[in-house]
């Protein structure tokens, strides 16, 4: 098969025309909404939408955002036969599949699919790990152990309707996953950045031998920011022996993939244009910003062709750079990175910062002599401010003599001020001494009473 797109009319038509088409269906969608759901039918219904058929999505500018603590309220209010709150669109005997969010921030919600949803799914997943460089002769290793997840059984049936060989392996002890890459002549990979990363740390301790000899020519990674760093990227460039990483991204509340890195591997395209709408804001003042080179923001996500749990403009939390608007690859959606959640994000002296940022500037200022692992401390849960220079564990390289982990912590909390303007107090610890996780690996922990920081857990 040599077609390069898997959608290719809507992936390279001219954006403007994409966002009309988008704009077309929405309106449609607005009026169905008012009608199968309660929870929009007093938000809808306010502000009058304009006449006639409109052009672009500035249309939504009028409308109320969905805040992910709007869908938890929603969801606790369930009444029989809707176990997925006020916000469910359809009766159940239409549902044909529950997805989960992983519940990094709080409580997991659950959201629903029909059959028509899930097929859009699959189409919409497939695009995204076709614009990744996934063919139907690739044996993909998918790690993540989680089937209900939006990365789980989604991001399955995303591989299998490209026509790839699926082998699921997420769930396994991790020996026994890398033991079977060249069993089963496994020669791509999806795994979450943080996993990614720690398999190409410890393969050769776990197994014997260097991931480099097992054959892996293609690593995908998601679910978390990570695979954007170039310092990560080129370790599991190096580590594995290969040319192809690529990152992408999607969320349970909307659509578990709908950003996919092409070969030209400057950030993900849009790859959702079937079914869902975006808008890049300010997430200070909501207001829209256009998609152009350079913009940052937080994506807002209408999902204007979901049947059972639809979205009007969810505030994602995510905040994106876009690394382009045009691309050599043809694809005419927007390129992004994500920099990291809004909720996630500190404030030291009034300042924002997030997390993967004081990752980022660490390893780009010493990277040989750290691995990509960091923990920020804080003395409890809801804490977003920082008065006090804010506490960082970062873990030495493999080999590093002890007695230089002072030395380096300083360099480190040096750059920090000079590039970010935050004031922090790291801690070089042991390499091995911070968790990793098989799914995501949460960058912020909140101390425990006595915890020092500099503790094994
Ligand atoms: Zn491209």
């Amino acid at each position: 098969m040599d077609r390069r797109y898997w959608d290719e009319e809507l992936e390279t038509a001219p954006w403007s025309e994409v966002e009309a088409w988008q704009a077309g269906h929405l309106v449609h969608f607005l009026d169905g909404l008012r009608a199968r759901s309660d929870f929009h039918k007093d938000r809808v219904d306010s502000p009058a939408r304009p006449a006639g058929s409109p052009r672009s999505l500035e249309l939504l500018a009028e409308l109320p955002f969905t805040t992910k603590d709007e869908l938890r309220r929603s969801q606790e209010e369930n009444s029989p036969g809707e176990p997925f709150g006020r916000h469910q669109a359809v009766p159940l005997s239409e549902i044909v599949q529950v997805v989960s969010s992983s519940g990094t921030t709080g409580h997991p919600l659950h959201y629903a699919l029909t059959a028509a949803d899930l097929e859009l799914w699959r189409q919409t997943i497939a695009a995204v790990f076709f614009t990744a460089g996934i063919r139907p002769d690739d044996v993909v290793a998918h790690l993540v152990g989680l089937p209900g997840v939006a990365g789980g059984l989604p991001y399955a049936d995303g591989f299998r309707t490209i026509g790839a060989t699926l082998a699921w392996l997420g769930g396994f002890p991790t020996e026994r996953i890398l033991r079977s890459f060249p069993r089963l002549q496994v020669n791509a990979v999806l795994s979450t950045a943080s996993f990614g990363t720690y398999l190409t740390d410890h393969c050769e301790d776990l197994i014997g031998v260097p991931a480099a000899s097992l054959g892996i020519t293609k690593f995908l990674g998601g679910g978390e920011p990570g695979f954007g760093q170039p310092e990560i990227r080129e370790k599991v460039r190096s580590g594995w022996g290969l040319d192809h990483v690529r990152e992408v991204m999607g969320l349970a509340d909307v659509l578990s993939a709908v950003w996919g890195e092409c070969d030209d591997e400057r950030g993900m395209h849009f790859c959702a244009q079937r079914g869902v709408a975006i808008e890049l804001i300010d997430p200070a003042t909501g207001a829209q910003r256009r998609w152009r080179e350079g913009a940052t923001g937080e994506v807002v996500y209408t999902t204007f062709a979901r049947e059972a749990t639809p979205m009007l403009r969810y505030r994602s939390s995510d905040h994106v750079v876009v690394t382009g608007v045009d691309c050599r690859c043809g694809r005419t959606s927007p390129r992004i990175r994500c920099i990291g959640r809004t909720d996630d994000m500190l404030i030291y002296k009034g300042m924002n910062v997030f997390p993967t940022a004081i990752r980022d500037v660490a390893l780009s200022a010493v990277g040989d002599a750290v691995e990509p692992y960091v923990r920020i401390w804080k003395d409890r849960p809801d804490q977003v401010r920082f008065d006090d220079a804010i506490p960082v564990d970062i873990e030495a390289a493999e080999g590093l003599e002890t007695d230089r982990y002072a030395g380096l912590a300083r360099r480190i909390e040096a750059e920090l001020r000079g590039r970010l303007q935050v004031r922090a107090v790291v801690s070089v610890v042991a390499p091995g001494t911070l968790p990793r996780g098989a799914y995501k690996t949460p960058l912020v922990h909140v101390r425990a009473n006595g915890e020092t920081g500099k503790e094994e857990r």
